[in-house]
């Protein structure tokens, strides 16, 4: 099974993205966690993506595309993947048909989360992330048991520098004018479904939403 997960940074993505991979045992690839990894090892690469990050803007087309054809690549990818995260423009989403052909492949379903901008504001200014496995947390909305340390891997929680507030401004302006009109794109071949999360939804709740509605288009 091939998924993508679309939404604005903060709609809960990386969140559903791992309860998708306990689910079906199938790896979420997050270009972003993969600009990270690459700005924690000093690669060129990481190096070049950091000046994007840093301002909240997107990393450019060719780089992303060549660290995805990488990526889809590996063997653990052979019995599907969970994309978070790409394609976040239309040239990518192309681009992304092609990655996905030249292997035989086709994407299953797009899950578009959608959450209220105001929401996604006060969501992202509490985040904590933990480095070693990914896992996500919030200071007050999904607190770990031991503050500071991710309840997972007992790692230390850290702070994205990327979320802060005019970082976050920026980033949430680019989904509207960028990513957002992938939902035309998806939508024109009927693969989107969107995932609205009633006020105050767990995160739970909305994964069972996103099941049934996976459950439904069979
Ligand atoms: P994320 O963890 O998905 O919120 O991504 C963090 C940052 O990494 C973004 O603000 C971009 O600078 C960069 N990034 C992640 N994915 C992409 C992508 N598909 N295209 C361009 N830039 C990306």
């Amino acid at each position: 099974m091939i998924m993508m997960l679309l939404g604005a940074p903060g709609a809960g993505k990386g969140t559903q993205a791992q309860k998708l991979v306990d689910k079906f045992g199938i790896p979420q690839i997050s270009t972003g966690d993969l600009l990270r990894q690459n700005v924690r090892e000093g690669t060129a690469l990481g190096a070049e993506a950091k000046r994007y990050m840093d301002a909240g803007k997107l990393a450019p087309d060719d780089l992303i595309i060549r660290m995805m054809d990488d990526r889809l690549g590996k063997d653990d990818c052979a019995k599907g993947f969970i994309l978070d995260g790409f394609p976040r423009t239309v040239p990518q989403a192309d681009a992304l048909l092609g990655l996905l052909k030249k292997r035989g492949l086709a994407l299953d379903h797009v899950l578009s989360f959608e959450v209220p901008e105001a929401e996604l504001m006060a969501r992202l200014t509490g985040r904590r992330t933990c480095p070693a496995c990914n896992s996500m947390y919030h200071v007050t909305a999904n607190p770990p048991r031991k503050e500071g340390l991710c309840d997972k891997c007992g790692g230390v929680l850290i702070e994205r520098s990327d979320d802060n507030d005019a970082t976050i401004s920026n980033r949430l302006k680019v989904y509207r004018d960028q990513t957002a009109p992938l939902k035309d794109f998806y939508g024109r071949n009927g693969l989107l479904c969107e995932v609205t999360a009633s006020p105050g939804a767990t995160p739970d709740m909305v994964f069972e939403t996103a099941l049934a509605i996976i459950g439904r288009k069979g």
